[in-house]
Protein backbone atom coordinates (compact mmCIF):
# COMPACT_ATOMS: atom_id res chain seq x y z
CA UNK A 1 0.00 0.00 0.00
CA UNK A 2 2.81 2.39 0.97
CA UNK A 3 4.27 2.28 -2.53
CA UNK A 4 1.26 3.07 -4.53
CA UNK A 5 0.74 6.59 -6.40
CA UNK A 6 -1.44 9.01 -4.89
CA UNK A 7 -4.33 9.15 -7.85
CA UNK A 8 -5.76 12.05 -8.69
CA UNK A 9 -9.02 12.54 -10.79
CA UNK A 10 -9.61 15.46 -13.21
CA UNK A 11 -6.75 17.66 -14.82
CA UNK A 12 -8.23 21.17 -14.12
CA UNK A 13 -6.00 23.78 -12.13
CA UNK A 14 -6.63 21.99 -8.42
CA UNK A 15 -6.01 18.24 -10.34
CA UNK A 16 -2.86 19.57 -12.03
CA UNK A 17 -1.75 21.59 -9.13
CA UNK A 18 -2.39 18.64 -6.39
CA UNK A 19 0.04 16.87 -9.63
CA UNK A 20 2.52 19.56 -9.83
CA UNK A 21 3.56 19.60 -5.66
CA UNK A 22 3.57 15.90 -5.48
CA UNK A 23 6.14 15.54 -8.39
CA UNK A 24 7.99 18.19 -6.37
CA UNK A 25 8.07 16.29 -3.05
CA UNK A 26 8.64 13.74 -5.64
CA UNK A 27 6.08 11.54 -4.16
CA UNK A 28 4.52 9.25 -7.26
CA UNK A 29 1.09 10.26 -8.69
CA UNK A 30 -1.31 9.16 -11.37
CA UNK A 31 -3.96 12.21 -12.87
CA UNK A 32 -6.49 11.10 -15.14
CA UNK A 33 -8.69 13.23 -17.40
CA UNK A 34 -11.61 12.76 -18.82
CA UNK A 35 -10.95 15.03 -21.97
CA UNK A 36 -8.88 14.96 -24.74
CA UNK A 37 -6.87 18.17 -23.33
CA UNK A 38 -6.70 19.55 -19.65
CA UNK A 39 -7.81 22.64 -18.39
CA UNK A 40 -11.02 21.91 -17.17
CA UNK A 41 -12.70 25.51 -17.09
CA UNK A 42 -9.64 27.26 -17.90
CA UNK A 43 -9.27 26.25 -21.92
CA UNK A 44 -9.74 29.01 -24.90
CA UNK A 45 -10.14 28.23 -28.76
CA UNK A 46 -9.39 30.00 -31.28
CA UNK A 47 -11.97 30.47 -34.47
CA UNK A 48 -10.98 32.48 -37.12
CA UNK A 49 -7.88 34.82 -35.87
CA UNK A 50 -10.37 35.29 -32.73
CA UNK A 51 -9.50 33.22 -29.20
CA UNK A 52 -12.70 32.84 -26.75
CA UNK A 53 -12.11 31.72 -23.28
CA UNK A 54 -15.19 29.83 -21.63
CA UNK A 55 -15.99 33.50 -20.44
CA UNK A 56 -13.74 36.03 -19.32
CA UNK A 57 -11.26 34.62 -16.93
CA UNK A 58 -9.40 37.05 -14.75
CA UNK A 59 -6.38 36.14 -12.93
CA UNK A 60 -5.75 37.36 -9.41
CA UNK A 61 -3.23 35.88 -7.00
CA UNK A 62 -3.24 37.08 -3.47
CA UNK A 63 -0.80 34.80 -1.70
CA UNK A 64 2.75 34.75 -2.67
CA UNK A 65 3.16 31.17 -2.53
CA UNK A 66 0.68 31.26 -5.50
CA UNK A 67 2.28 34.44 -7.59
CA UNK A 68 5.77 32.04 -7.42
CA UNK A 69 4.30 28.69 -8.47
CA UNK A 70 2.94 30.22 -11.47
CA UNK A 71 4.94 33.42 -12.40
CA UNK A 72 8.76 31.79 -11.47
CA UNK A 73 8.01 27.77 -11.03
CA UNK A 74 5.65 27.28 -14.76
CA UNK A 75 8.19 29.95 -16.07
CA UNK A 76 5.26 31.96 -17.10
CA UNK A 77 6.23 35.79 -15.73
CA UNK A 78 6.49 37.41 -18.60
CA UNK A 79 3.49 35.82 -20.42
CA UNK A 80 1.01 37.96 -18.50
CA UNK A 81 -0.26 41.49 -18.72
CA UNK A 82 -1.39 43.40 -15.74
CA UNK A 83 -4.60 45.34 -16.37
CA UNK A 84 -6.63 47.55 -14.21
CA UNK A 85 -10.74 47.05 -14.26
CA UNK A 86 -12.45 49.08 -16.33
CA UNK A 87 -16.28 46.86 -15.60
CA UNK A 88 -19.73 48.96 -15.56
CA UNK A 89 -23.34 48.50 -14.92
CA UNK A 90 -25.78 48.91 -17.99
CA UNK A 91 -29.09 49.73 -16.85
CA UNK A 92 -32.05 52.30 -17.19
CA UNK A 93 -30.07 52.85 -20.64
CA UNK A 94 -26.92 54.40 -19.22
CA UNK A 95 -23.45 52.70 -17.96
CA UNK A 96 -22.47 53.78 -14.74
CA UNK A 97 -19.04 52.49 -13.27
CA UNK A 98 -19.44 49.12 -10.92
CA UNK A 99 -19.54 48.44 -8.30
CA UNK A 100 -22.97 49.80 -8.59
CA UNK A 101 -23.78 50.48 -4.78
CA UNK A 102 -20.78 53.01 -4.73
CA UNK A 103 -20.97 54.84 -8.32
CA UNK A 104 -25.03 55.72 -8.79
CA UNK A 105 -23.68 58.57 -10.56
CA UNK A 106 -25.13 59.41 -14.46
CA UNK A 107 -28.17 57.23 -12.94
CA UNK A 108 -31.69 58.93 -13.65
CA UNK A 109 -31.97 61.56 -11.09
CA UNK A 110 -35.29 59.19 -8.73
CA UNK A 111 -33.21 56.48 -8.94
CA UNK A 112 -29.92 58.01 -7.83
CA UNK A 113 -32.53 59.73 -5.12
CA UNK A 114 -34.18 56.15 -3.94
CA UNK A 115 -30.60 54.28 -3.88
CA UNK A 116 -29.35 57.28 -1.25
CA UNK A 117 -32.43 57.43 0.71
CA UNK A 118 -32.68 53.60 1.31
CA UNK A 119 -28.80 53.25 1.85
CA UNK A 120 -28.96 56.27 4.61
CA UNK A 121 -31.69 54.37 6.30
CA UNK A 122 -30.16 50.98 6.16
CA UNK A 123 -27.13 52.75 7.82
CA UNK A 124 -29.48 54.19 10.25
CA UNK A 125 -31.61 51.29 11.13
CA UNK A 126 -28.12 49.50 11.70
CA UNK A 127 -27.04 51.99 14.25
CA UNK A 128 -31.01 51.52 16.02
CA UNK A 129 -29.80 48.02 16.12
CA UNK A 130 -26.77 48.22 17.68
CA UNK A 131 -27.50 50.39 19.77
CA UNK A 132 -30.11 48.29 21.06
CA UNK A 133 -29.37 46.57 24.63
CA UNK A 134 -28.12 43.16 24.57
CA UNK A 135 -30.33 40.16 23.41
CA UNK A 136 -32.92 42.66 22.27
CA UNK A 137 -30.94 43.58 18.76
CA UNK A 138 -32.08 40.56 16.77
CA UNK A 139 -33.56 41.52 13.66
CA UNK A 140 -36.47 40.70 11.69
CA UNK A 141 -37.14 37.04 10.65
CA UNK A 142 -35.45 35.22 7.61
CA UNK A 143 -32.52 37.64 8.21
CA UNK A 144 -29.40 35.31 7.04
CA UNK A 145 -30.81 35.02 4.02
CA UNK A 146 -29.28 37.03 0.99
CA UNK A 147 -32.35 39.03 0.18
CA UNK A 148 -32.84 40.13 3.49
CA UNK A 149 -29.44 40.63 3.47
CA UNK A 150 -29.35 43.07 0.55
CA UNK A 151 -32.12 44.85 1.76
CA UNK A 152 -30.34 45.67 5.71
CA UNK A 153 -27.19 46.31 4.07
CA UNK A 154 -27.70 48.44 1.07
CA UNK A 155 -31.57 49.84 1.60
CA UNK A 156 -34.69 49.37 -0.85
CA UNK A 157 -33.65 51.17 -3.98
CA UNK A 158 -29.68 49.57 -4.41
CA UNK A 159 -31.95 46.45 -3.82
CA UNK A 160 -34.56 46.95 -6.58
CA UNK A 161 -32.30 48.55 -8.59
CA UNK A 162 -29.13 46.46 -9.02
CA UNK A 163 -28.66 44.10 -6.46
CA UNK A 164 -31.80 41.43 -6.32
CA UNK A 165 -32.52 41.82 -10.42
CA UNK A 166 -28.86 41.44 -10.74
CA UNK A 167 -28.17 37.78 -8.70
CA UNK A 168 -31.59 36.33 -9.64
CA UNK A 169 -30.25 36.79 -13.24
CA UNK A 170 -27.08 35.14 -12.43
CA UNK A 171 -27.82 32.47 -9.68
CA UNK A 172 -31.20 31.28 -11.17
CA UNK A 173 -32.83 31.26 -7.65
CA UNK A 174 -34.37 34.21 -6.48
CA UNK A 175 -32.13 35.59 -3.31
CA UNK A 176 -34.32 34.87 -0.94
CA UNK A 177 -33.66 31.09 -1.30
CA UNK A 178 -29.84 31.99 -0.89
CA UNK A 179 -27.38 32.22 1.71
CA UNK A 180 -24.60 35.28 2.34
CA UNK A 181 -21.95 32.37 2.92
CA UNK A 182 -20.35 32.67 -0.29
CA UNK A 183 -19.74 36.18 -0.34
CA UNK A 184 -16.84 37.03 1.00
CA UNK A 185 -14.49 39.61 -0.75
CA UNK A 186 -17.15 39.36 -3.93
CA UNK A 187 -19.61 41.36 -2.79
CA UNK A 188 -17.99 45.13 -2.48
CA UNK A 189 -19.88 46.88 1.17
CA UNK A 190 -18.92 51.03 0.19
CA UNK A 191 -19.44 52.64 3.60
CA UNK A 192 -21.07 56.05 3.13
CA UNK A 193 -18.72 58.79 2.42
CA UNK A 194 -17.72 56.12 -0.49
CA UNK A 195 -21.71 55.72 -1.59
CA UNK A 196 -22.39 60.00 -1.24
CA UNK A 197 -19.37 60.25 -3.51
CA UNK A 198 -20.05 58.17 -5.78
CA UNK A 199 -23.31 59.59 -6.47
CA UNK A 200 -22.52 63.05 -6.84
CA UNK A 201 -19.57 62.71 -9.24
CA UNK A 202 -17.87 60.06 -11.69
CA UNK A 203 -15.05 58.08 -9.90
CA UNK A 204 -13.15 56.91 -12.45
CA UNK A 205 -10.28 54.79 -9.61
CA UNK A 206 -11.32 50.96 -9.75
CA UNK A 207 -11.16 49.46 -6.12
CA UNK A 208 -12.09 46.07 -4.75
CA UNK A 209 -10.61 42.72 -5.54
CA UNK A 210 -10.41 42.70 -8.65
CA UNK A 211 -9.43 46.48 -9.52
CA UNK A 212 -6.18 44.85 -11.29
CA UNK A 213 -6.14 41.38 -12.85
CA UNK A 214 -3.61 39.25 -14.70
CA UNK A 215 -4.58 38.04 -18.67
CA UNK A 216 -1.98 36.34 -20.66
CA UNK A 217 -0.56 38.26 -23.61
CA UNK A 218 -1.67 35.88 -26.22
CA UNK A 219 -3.33 32.51 -25.92
CA UNK A 220 -6.30 33.00 -24.03
CA UNK A 221 -6.14 31.87 -20.33
CA UNK A 222 -5.35 28.12 -21.07
CA UNK A 223 -2.05 29.87 -20.64
CA UNK A 224 -2.19 28.70 -17.38
CA UNK A 225 -3.77 25.51 -17.41
CA UNK A 226 -0.99 24.68 -20.40
CA UNK A 227 1.92 26.05 -17.84
CA UNK A 228 0.69 23.24 -15.50
CA UNK A 229 -0.13 20.82 -17.67
CA UNK A 230 3.97 21.19 -19.20
CA UNK A 231 5.11 20.03 -15.48
CA UNK A 232 2.57 17.36 -15.06
CA UNK A 233 1.82 13.99 -16.79
CA UNK A 234 -1.60 13.61 -17.16
CA UNK A 235 -3.81 10.16 -18.86
CA UNK A 236 -6.21 11.96 -21.01
CA UNK A 237 -9.13 10.55 -22.55
CA UNK A 238 -9.29 8.31 -19.42
CA UNK A 239 -12.77 9.12 -17.19
CA UNK A 240 -13.16 7.75 -13.93
CA UNK A 241 -16.38 5.48 -13.56
CA UNK A 242 -16.06 3.79 -10.87
CA UNK A 243 -14.67 4.31 -7.07
CA UNK A 244 -14.31 1.14 -4.86
CA UNK A 245 -13.46 2.94 -1.27
CA UNK A 246 -12.97 -0.28 0.33
CA UNK A 247 -10.63 -1.90 -1.75
CA UNK A 248 -9.02 1.61 -3.00
CA UNK A 249 -9.30 1.13 -6.68
CA UNK A 250 -10.53 3.12 -8.87
CA UNK A 251 -11.49 2.21 -12.75
CA UNK A 252 -11.59 3.80 -15.83
CA UNK A 253 -13.21 4.45 -18.96
CA UNK A 254 -10.49 2.58 -20.78
CA UNK A 255 -11.08 -0.88 -18.55
CA UNK A 256 -8.09 -0.16 -16.41
CA UNK A 257 -7.91 0.05 -13.24
CA UNK A 258 -5.27 1.37 -10.33
CA UNK A 259 -5.06 0.86 -6.91
CA UNK A 260 -4.55 3.94 -5.01
CA UNK A 261 -3.00 4.72 -1.52
CA UNK A 262 -4.67 8.17 -1.47
CA UNK A 263 -7.37 9.14 -3.58
CA UNK A 264 -7.69 13.18 -5.09
CA UNK A 265 -10.64 13.81 -6.43
CA UNK A 266 -11.73 17.32 -8.05
CA UNK A 267 -14.47 15.62 -9.85
CA UNK A 268 -17.95 17.50 -9.05
CA UNK A 269 -18.89 15.90 -5.50
CA UNK A 270 -21.90 14.88 -7.08
CA UNK A 271 -20.05 12.78 -9.72
CA UNK A 272 -17.95 11.42 -7.14
CA UNK A 273 -20.17 10.23 -4.65
CA UNK A 274 -22.22 8.75 -8.17
CA UNK A 275 -19.06 6.73 -8.91
CA UNK A 276 -18.86 4.58 -5.41
CA UNK A 277 -21.50 2.35 -5.69
CA UNK A 278 -21.20 1.48 -1.38
CA UNK A 279 -21.77 5.08 -0.75
CA UNK A 280 -24.18 5.53 2.55
CA UNK A 281 -27.49 6.36 1.72
CA UNK A 282 -27.17 9.54 3.55
CA UNK A 283 -24.61 10.55 1.85
CA UNK A 284 -26.41 10.00 -1.57
CA UNK A 285 -29.26 12.35 0.35
CA UNK A 286 -26.54 15.23 0.75
CA UNK A 287 -25.33 15.09 -2.63
CA UNK A 288 -28.97 14.86 -4.08
CA UNK A 289 -29.27 18.23 -2.35
CA UNK A 290 -26.84 19.99 -3.95
CA UNK A 291 -27.44 22.61 -6.61
CA UNK A 292 -25.50 24.63 -9.25
CA UNK A 293 -26.02 26.70 -12.38
CA UNK A 294 -25.26 26.36 -15.74
CA UNK A 295 -24.17 29.00 -18.05
CA UNK A 296 -24.52 29.39 -21.89
CA UNK A 297 -21.08 31.14 -23.13
CA UNK A 298 -21.70 33.26 -26.29
CA UNK A 299 -19.14 34.82 -28.56
CA UNK A 300 -18.76 36.72 -31.72
CA UNK A 301 -15.37 38.14 -33.15
CA UNK A 302 -16.53 41.31 -34.92
CA UNK A 303 -14.48 42.55 -38.28
CA UNK A 304 -13.24 45.72 -38.71
CA UNK A 305 -14.34 48.06 -35.37
CA UNK A 306 -13.77 48.40 -31.98
CA UNK A 307 -16.84 47.79 -30.46
CA UNK A 308 -15.99 48.76 -26.66
CA UNK A 309 -13.68 50.35 -24.57
CA UNK A 310 -14.49 48.34 -21.58
CA UNK A 311 -13.61 44.91 -19.85
CA UNK A 312 -16.76 44.04 -18.88
CA UNK A 313 -20.36 44.76 -18.23
CA UNK A 314 -22.83 43.74 -15.60
CA UNK A 315 -26.84 43.53 -17.45
CA UNK A 316 -29.36 43.55 -14.53
CA UNK A 317 -32.20 43.85 -16.42
CA UNK A 318 -34.56 41.27 -17.20
CA UNK A 319 -35.01 42.71 -21.00
CA UNK A 320 -31.49 41.48 -22.10
CA UNK A 321 -31.07 37.30 -21.82
CA UNK A 322 -27.37 37.54 -20.13
CA UNK A 323 -26.60 38.64 -17.00
CA UNK A 324 -22.92 40.07 -18.33
CA UNK A 325 -20.80 40.79 -21.50
CA UNK A 326 -17.41 41.18 -21.93
CA UNK A 327 -14.55 41.76 -24.46
CA UNK A 328 -11.49 39.64 -24.84
CA UNK A 329 -9.61 42.13 -27.18
CA UNK A 330 -9.27 45.12 -24.09
CA UNK A 331 -7.90 42.09 -21.54
CA UNK A 332 -4.86 41.56 -24.27
CA UNK A 333 -4.71 43.12 -27.81
CA UNK A 334 -3.61 39.85 -29.18
CA UNK A 335 -7.40 38.03 -28.71
CA UNK A 336 -8.52 39.58 -31.77
CA UNK A 337 -6.92 40.19 -35.25
CA UNK A 338 -5.82 43.72 -35.44
CA UNK A 339 -8.75 46.87 -36.11
CA UNK A 340 -11.19 44.00 -34.45
CA UNK A 341 -12.93 42.96 -31.24
CA UNK A 342 -14.34 40.27 -29.31
CA UNK A 343 -17.59 39.78 -27.13
CA UNK A 344 -18.95 37.19 -24.84
CA UNK A 345 -22.04 36.69 -22.89
CA UNK A 346 -22.79 35.03 -20.04
CA UNK A 347 -26.55 33.67 -20.23
CA UNK A 348 -27.46 31.82 -16.42
CA UNK A 349 -29.26 28.47 -17.45
CA UNK A 350 -30.53 28.64 -13.84
CA UNK A 351 -30.12 25.01 -11.35
CA UNK A 352 -32.38 23.33 -14.09
CA UNK A 353 -29.50 23.90 -16.43
CA UNK A 354 -32.26 22.94 -19.52
CA UNK A 355 -30.26 22.47 -22.89
CA UNK A 356 -30.60 25.14 -24.82
CA UNK A 357 -30.51 25.70 -28.80
CA UNK A 358 -27.20 27.69 -29.45
CA UNK A 359 -27.78 28.76 -32.42
CA UNK A 360 -31.15 30.68 -31.21
CA UNK A 361 -29.62 31.89 -27.60
CA UNK A 362 -26.97 33.30 -29.66
CA UNK A 363 -29.11 35.14 -32.05
CA UNK A 364 -30.77 36.74 -29.26
CA UNK A 365 -27.91 37.36 -27.50
CA UNK A 366 -26.79 39.51 -30.61
CA UNK A 367 -30.01 41.79 -30.25
CA UNK A 368 -29.39 42.23 -26.81
CA UNK A 369 -25.90 43.32 -27.49
CA UNK A 370 -27.28 45.92 -31.00
CA UNK A 371 -29.92 46.82 -28.62
CA UNK A 372 -27.41 48.14 -25.62
CA UNK A 373 -25.55 49.84 -28.46
CA UNK A 374 -22.76 47.31 -28.18
CA UNK A 375 -23.56 46.15 -31.90
CA UNK A 376 -24.45 47.55 -34.81
CA UNK A 377 -27.13 45.26 -36.97
CA UNK A 378 -25.00 45.69 -40.32
CA UNK A 379 -21.77 44.60 -38.13
CA UNK A 380 -19.64 41.49 -39.33
CA UNK A 381 -20.17 38.19 -37.14
CA UNK A 382 -16.31 37.01 -38.62
CA UNK A 383 -16.13 34.21 -35.62
CA UNK A 384 -18.77 32.47 -33.65
CA UNK A 385 -18.18 30.07 -30.68
CA UNK A 386 -20.95 28.86 -27.99
CA UNK A 387 -20.50 26.71 -25.00
CA UNK A 388 -22.52 25.31 -22.89
CA UNK A 389 -20.55 24.90 -19.01
CA UNK A 390 -23.00 23.04 -17.53
CA UNK A 391 -21.24 23.50 -14.32
CA UNK A 392 -20.56 27.15 -13.57
CA UNK A 393 -21.88 28.50 -10.10
CA UNK A 394 -22.63 26.57 -6.99
CA UNK A 395 -26.06 27.76 -5.65
CA UNK A 396 -25.45 28.90 -1.62
CA UNK A 397 -28.94 27.62 -0.31
CA UNK A 398 -29.61 26.79 3.39
CA UNK A 399 -28.70 22.75 1.99
CA UNK A 400 -25.15 23.24 0.99
CA UNK A 401 -23.24 23.60 3.88
CA UNK A 402 -24.32 20.41 5.59
CA UNK A 403 -24.70 18.53 2.68
CA UNK A 404 -20.85 19.28 1.80
CA UNK A 405 -19.35 18.47 4.93
CA UNK A 406 -21.79 15.23 5.00
CA UNK A 407 -19.83 14.12 1.61
CA UNK A 408 -16.36 15.39 2.24
CA UNK A 409 -16.46 13.81 6.72
CA UNK A 410 -17.26 10.48 4.26
CA UNK A 411 -15.00 11.06 1.61
CA UNK A 412 -11.88 11.91 4.15
CA UNK A 413 -12.96 8.98 6.36
CA UNK A 414 -11.95 6.93 3.32
CA UNK A 415 -8.77 7.86 2.40
CA UNK A 416 -10.14 10.77 -0.33
CA UNK A 417 -9.73 14.35 -0.55
CA UNK A 418 -12.15 16.38 -2.43
CA UNK A 419 -10.32 19.45 -3.74
CA UNK A 420 -11.32 22.48 -6.37
CA UNK A 421 -14.46 24.15 -6.94
CA UNK A 422 -16.30 21.66 -7.57
CA UNK A 423 -15.17 19.15 -5.22
CA UNK A 424 -15.12 21.73 -2.76
CA UNK A 425 -18.83 22.57 -4.45
CA UNK A 426 -17.66 26.25 -3.59
CA UNK A 427 -17.35 29.83 -5.31
CA UNK A 428 -14.05 29.48 -5.92
CA UNK A 429 -11.25 31.49 -8.27
CA UNK A 430 -8.67 29.89 -10.40
CA UNK A 431 -6.25 31.03 -7.23
CA UNK A 432 -8.48 29.13 -4.87
CA UNK A 433 -8.17 25.81 -7.02
CA UNK A 434 -4.73 25.66 -7.39
CA UNK A 435 -4.39 26.66 -3.65
CA UNK A 436 -6.76 23.85 -2.60
CA UNK A 437 -4.77 21.28 -5.19
CA UNK A 438 -1.62 22.07 -3.06
CA UNK A 439 -3.07 21.70 0.04
CA UNK A 440 -5.06 18.17 -0.69
CA UNK A 441 -1.51 16.92 -2.19
CA UNK A 442 0.48 17.90 1.58
CA UNK A 443 -2.35 16.28 3.22
CA UNK A 444 -2.05 12.95 1.03
CA UNK A 445 1.87 13.04 1.14
C1 LIG B 1 -18.33 31.32 -15.88
C2 LIG B 1 -17.11 31.27 -15.03
C3 LIG B 1 -16.26 32.37 -14.93
C4 LIG B 1 -15.13 32.32 -14.12
N1 LIG B 1 -14.31 33.41 -14.06
C5 LIG B 1 -13.22 33.37 -13.27
C6 LIG B 1 -12.34 34.49 -13.21
O1 LIG B 1 -12.53 35.52 -13.88
N2 LIG B 1 -11.25 34.40 -12.39
C7 LIG B 1 -10.99 33.28 -11.63
O2 LIG B 1 -9.98 33.27 -10.91
N3 LIG B 1 -11.79 32.21 -11.68
C8 LIG B 1 -12.89 32.21 -12.48
N4 LIG B 1 -13.72 31.12 -12.54
C9 LIG B 1 -13.42 29.96 -11.67
C10 LIG B 1 -12.39 28.99 -12.25
O3 LIG B 1 -12.72 28.60 -13.55
C11 LIG B 1 -12.35 27.74 -11.36
O4 LIG B 1 -12.24 28.07 -10.00
C12 LIG B 1 -11.21 26.77 -11.69
O5 LIG B 1 -10.98 26.66 -13.06
C13 LIG B 1 -11.59 25.42 -11.11
O6 LIG B 1 -10.62 24.46 -11.37
P1 LIG B 1 -10.83 22.98 -10.84
O7 LIG B 1 -9.63 22.21 -11.21
O8 LIG B 1 -11.23 23.00 -9.42
O9 LIG B 1 -12.14 22.43 -11.62
P2 LIG B 1 -12.37 22.11 -13.17
O10 LIG B 1 -11.73 23.11 -14.01
O11 LIG B 1 -13.85 21.91 -13.30
O12 LIG B 1 -11.62 20.71 -13.38
C14 LIG B 1 -12.21 19.46 -13.14
C15 LIG B 1 -11.68 18.47 -14.16
O13 LIG B 1 -12.23 17.18 -13.90
C16 LIG B 1 -12.50 16.54 -15.15
N5 LIG B 1 -13.44 15.44 -14.93
C17 LIG B 1 -14.77 15.52 -14.65
N6 LIG B 1 -15.29 14.28 -14.51
C18 LIG B 1 -14.26 13.40 -14.66
C19 LIG B 1 -14.16 11.98 -14.57
N7 LIG B 1 -15.22 11.20 -14.28
N8 LIG B 1 -12.95 11.41 -14.77
C20 LIG B 1 -11.84 12.17 -15.05
N9 LIG B 1 -11.89 13.51 -15.15
C21 LIG B 1 -13.08 14.13 -14.94
C22 LIG B 1 -13.03 17.68 -15.98
O14 LIG B 1 -12.99 17.37 -17.39
C23 LIG B 1 -12.11 18.82 -15.59
O15 LIG B 1 -10.98 18.88 -16.43
C24 LIG B 1 -14.85 31.14 -13.37
C25 LIG B 1 -15.69 30.03 -13.47
C26 LIG B 1 -16.80 30.09 -14.29
C27 LIG B 1 -17.69 28.88 -14.38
Amino acid sequence: MKDEPVVILGAGLAGMAAAHRLGKRRRPYLLFEREGRPGGLVRSERVAGYTFDYTGHLLHMKRRETRDLVLKELGLEGRFLAVQRRSFIFSKGVYTRYPFQANTFGLPVDVVRECLEGFVQARLDEAARAARPAGRSKGPAGEGNFESWILRTFGPGIARHFMLPYNAKLWGVPPREMTTEWMGRFVPQPGLSEVLRGALQDRPEATGYNAHFLYPRSGGIEVLARGFAAKVEARLNTEAVEVDLKARQARFSDGSSVRFRRLISSLPLKTLVSLIPACPARVRRASARLRATGVLNVNFGVAGRNISDKHWIYVPEERFPFYRAGFYHNFSPAMAPRGCSSVYAEVSLGPASPRVDPARAAEKVRRGLIEMGVLKPGDRIAARFTAHIPGAYVVYDPHRAAAVAEIRDYLRENGVLSTGRWGSWEYGSMEDAIWQGIEAADQSA
